[in-house]
């Protein structure tokens, strides 16, 4: 299959959708209703859609993905009010819609029967989430039917925050990548399971725990801080496979500045050593020839540039690669989560 790569332009720079972007939309729009793949932009990850209603074009995300059956797919929907068609909502939904959407927040109700058990993969509940990004948004109220969509890479990879990142794993596989330039998140949504009336978290995401409590109390599911033992079953399917894992080994650094400056000058010398570290740490690094990816200043920078930062790893031919543990505040709880796996929840307390 050829894959043909689309780039928005003014809708990504924020203004009305010109001719060119239409034209896009409406191709891309014909390419879902007819059961086609087509990868867009959102403000979280790109997402790789098909008809949520067409059970026949989930199973091809599965494939193009080489995604477990069991792993389900969020559908995005272009309006809170559609939610109901697609499954029982309650007052708990209104409250986070009135506060959060559109914006990266999925939320997890009791499915309709419209939804396909193959998107919910065999589940009962269906992950609902109104994206904020114009592209996506634009791109969903055109195809008219709601888009069953999880992140578009290969399984097991980073998920890809630039259209260039969908093309190293989906070229050839899918019928159109749109370029709708950087997510401006970078990490995945939260989602926060609310079928029962209580909020539940299973994935920290850019709506942060600290945001949720404004509204409601926050349980947090144990999968999310925590390795799993064998035998327990996350809330959230997906959270159980190994994500995100470059091939070359990743370790946290659990420590104060001077203790991580130390534990790189001790061992920089005893093989090719890489460091994810914020613009502001890069000095603990300082007088060793180990080799250095940066990310910025704070944990927004870190969230918005780790999955790309995961991708170069293996390029620089290091035997290990360090990064600090992030602490958990805001935003600092997602990217501790995906790091924590990116990692197979390796941590060194050098304290
Ligand atoms: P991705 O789209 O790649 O971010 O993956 C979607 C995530 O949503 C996975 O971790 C799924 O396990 C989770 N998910 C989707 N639908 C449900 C559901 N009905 N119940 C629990 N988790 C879900
Ligand atoms: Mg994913």
């Amino acid at each position: 299959m050829k894959t043909e790569f689309c780039k928005i332009g003014a809708l990504a720079q924020g203004r009305a959708p010109d001719a060119s972007d239409a034209e896009i939309l409406d191709r891309a729009a014909a390419i879902l209703r007819s059961g086609g793949l087509v990868a867009f932009p959102t403000e979280t990850v790109y997402g790789l859609g098909a008809n949520a209603l067409d059970a026949e074009a989930a199973k091809k995300i599965y494939a193009a993905k080489g995604r477990p059956s069991d792993n389900p797919l969020i559908i995005h929907i272009a309006d809170v009010a559609d939610a109901d068609k697609y499954c029982y909502t309650n007052e708990l939904y209104r409250e986070l819609a009135a506060r959060f959407l559109p914006g990266p927040l999925t939320v997890i109700l009791k499915k309709r029967d419209v939804i396909p058990l193959t998107v919910t993969g065999g589940l009962d509940t269906v992950a609902v989430r109104l994206p904020s990004d114009p592209t996506a948004r634009e791109l969903i109220r055109r195809a008219g039917i709601p888009i069953a969509a999880p992140s578009a890479n290969r399984s097991g990879k980073p998920s890809p925050t630039k259209a260039e990142h969908v093309l190293e794993d989906m070229d050839g596989r899918i019928e159109m990548i749109i370029d709708g330039g950087e997510c401006k998140i970078g990490l995945e949504s939260t989602i926060v399971s609310i079928s029962d009336g209580h909020l539940n978290l299973l994935r920290p995401g850019g709506i942060t725990v600290e945001m949720l409590e404004e509204v409601c109390p926050v349980s947090i599911d144990k999968a999310v801080t925590e390795k799993l033992s064998d035998g327990e079953r996350p809330l959230a399917p997906g959270m159980k496979y190994r994500h995100y894992a470059p091939d070359t080994k990743v370790v946290l650094l659990d420590g104060s500045d001077a203790e991580v400056a130390d534990y790189i000058k001790r061992n920089a010398p005893n093989g090719k050593i890489g460091l994810i570290l914020s613009d502001n740490d890069a000095h603990l690094a300082a007088g060793t020839d180990a080799k250095l990816l940066t990310f910025g200043d704070s944990d927004i920078d870190e969230a918005h540039s780790l999955f790309a930062l995961l991708r170069e790893v293996d390029r620089l031919g290091c035997d290990v690669i360090y990064a600090r543990l992030p602490d958990k505040q805001g935003i600092g709880l997602a990217v501790y989560n995906r790091i924590l796996k990116a990692a197979g929840y390796e941590i060194l307390r050098l304290g």
